[in-house]
């Protein structure tokens, strides 16, 4: 007969206190607030935190409001602003851009799919841009914001969005509030990990001497890995042969326009830059590769693009694309940059925290730990990471840049096996090949595909069977209500101003 473990977790302890770990900490805080279960979670004031990491992608919202937190007292309290979806700049050609919206994109014309009718009016010699059908690129396009569920019974019902926010002020607003579940916090540097004579953590021993034992261990300490690598030395696949960038220099600047309500990433010599509007100030970076760009260089390509004034000094962050081998290894799970990392093109890290965390919640083990559990809980998170590595190399990979050594490499340099068959694939007649529970719906890619110039060879032919003309007035319809709703919704900072407007900063 089924029975409650013998041996539950009583006490799990998180290291590091940056955007993983208040997270972990919120969201496990809130799963046991009403039980016996411990805790604690340790953080370095002296070593601080990465503080990059601003733009999201909307399943973050959705895990804010499942832990019942307030949307709006969160914007404000993190001076966050509206996204819709990223525009890339210059990524296919200088001089060219495309957006690469949330939602979908517009609706089936007798059964038949969207993507799929675009592409035949399109061989019809329709020129209308397939973003002219989806309402984020469009409210993006035009600097407008609203709330999707106040325009039910029109197109932009649907919309999606998501948030760009100050990384710092998001640790500080889930450390209150996992304090406030109980989550009992510890200032203090992690000097010495103590492992059992069988391996498994046993505890980490503070610079003051203070050892925190625990059944269960999450490793949120970074880059670095305490726990997960230096420890158990669980192991790196490095990605770096298809990603090759390895650093990023970040610098913040004064707004000095009204914060757009997308995120831009233009591409440049040796990598690409983003820009993330905030309400306060705006965060700068440049992801680059060092084989093709020195810092030096870095900073000036940085400081030649950004708008305002500067806040900060440039830092730089490197940085090696891939994953531990082993995610949850023995009773240590690792999450956010000591779990592993994909340059934020697509801003999908904290997704992966939340991801991950939701993941092990549905796998929670007791002090037994059964490893068939470990293994697939692995394979499922490898999964997740090889499915955002995949999209990532697509926007370089189909570049038809050729103007300076990196875009040149770029276009030309291995990509995953898995990702040449979804191309493959993609090239015939425009099918996708979908995972199991993936992030990256069809919106994405056809938005990529079609913004780097990449078409099917031809329209799937049942479309041959539907009346062209009809075809084409729905089509013209659609557009023609989503060009009208649009230009009725106000403008993001109006609606920032009105609907959660932050506080000025000190
Ligand atoms: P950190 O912020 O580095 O926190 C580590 C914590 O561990 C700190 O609290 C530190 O004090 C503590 N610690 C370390 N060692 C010890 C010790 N010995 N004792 C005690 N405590 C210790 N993600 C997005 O979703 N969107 C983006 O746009 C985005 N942009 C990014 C841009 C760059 C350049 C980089 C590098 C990352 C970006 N990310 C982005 C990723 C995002 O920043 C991270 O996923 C997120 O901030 C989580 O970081 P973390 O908490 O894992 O690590």
């Amino acid at each position: 007969m089924m029975q409650p473990t013998q041996d539950p977790i009583k006490k799990i302890v998180i290291v590091g206190g940056g955007t993983a770990g208040w997270i972990a900490a919120a969201t496990l805080g809130n799963i046991f607030k009403q039980s016996a279960l411990t805790i604690e979670l340790v953080e370095s004031d002296e070593i601080g935190i990465i503080g990059v990491g601003e733009a999201t992608i909307p399943p973050f919202l959705a895990s804010i409001r499942s832990l019942g937190i307030d949307e709006v007292e969160f914007i404000q309290a993190t001076q966050a602003s509206f996204k819709w979806g990223i525009k890339f700049e210059d990524w296919r050609q200088l001089g060219e851009s495309y957006f690469h919206p949330f939602g979908s994109l517009g609706r089936p014309i007798d059964g038949h799919d969207f993507y799929q009718c675009w592409l035949k009016s399109q061989a019809e010699g329709d020129q209308t841009p397939l973003m002219a059908h989806s309402p984020e690129a469009m409210l993006a396009e035009q600097g407008r914001f609203f709330l999707p569920f106040n325009a039910m019974q029109t197109p932009l019902a649907k919309a999606q969005y998501a948030l760009h926010l100050d990384s710092a002020l998001v640790g500080k607003y889930l450390r209150k509030f996992a304090e406030n579940l109980g989550v009992i916090r510890i200032e203090g540097k992690v000097e010495r990990v103590e492992t059992t004579a069988s391996g498994d953590i046993d505890r980490v021993i503070l610079a003051s001497g203070q050892a925190l034992q625990g059944d269960f261990f999450i490793d949120c300490s970074g880059f670095k890995g305490l726990l997960i690598e230096q420890t158990l030395q669980s192991g790196y696949e490095d990605w770096s042969e298809y990603l090759p960038c390895n650093r990023a220099m970040t610098v913040q600047t004064d707004n000095v326009v009204a914060p757009p309500p997308y995120t831009v990433a233009t591409a440049r010599d040796a990598g690409w830059t983003w820009r993330i509007p905030l309400q306060h100030r705006t965060g700068n970076g440049y992801v680059f590769c060092d084989k093709f760009c020195s810092d030096q260089q870095a900073i000036d390509t940085l400081l030649s693009s950004v708008q305002g004034p500067l806040l900060t000094e440039p830092r730089v962050i490197p940085f090696v694309t891939g994953i531990r081998k082993k995610v949850w290894n023995r009773n240590c799970l690792a999450l956010g940059l000591a779990q592993g990392f994909l340059e934020p093109l697509e801003s999908t890290a904290i997704h992966l925290v939340s991801k991950t965390l939701a993941l092990f919640v549905r796998m929670f083990p007791d002090n037994k730990r059964d490893q068939i559990q470990i293994d697939e809980f692995n394979r499922r998170v490898l999964a997740d990471y090889q499915e955002i590595r995949d999209f990532l190399v697509l926007h370089y990979c189909t570049t038809q840049r050729s103007d300076s050594p990196f875009w040149r490499y770029c276009a030309t340099m291995p990509i995953p096996a898995s990702l040449r068959q979804k191309i493959d694939f993609f090239t015939v007649g425009g099918g996708l090949i979908p995972g199991v529970e993936e992030l990256f719906q069809p919106t994405s890619w056809y938005a990529v595909c079609t913004g780097m110039g990449l078409l099917p060879r031809r329209y799937n032919p049942t479309l041959d069977a539907l009346n062209y003309h009809k075809l084409q007035l729905s089509l013209q319809s659609g557009q023609q209500v989503l060009i009208q709703v649009v230009q009725q919704q106000p403008t993001h900072a109006a609606f920032l101003q009105q609907y959660c407007p932050a506080p000025k900063p000190n």
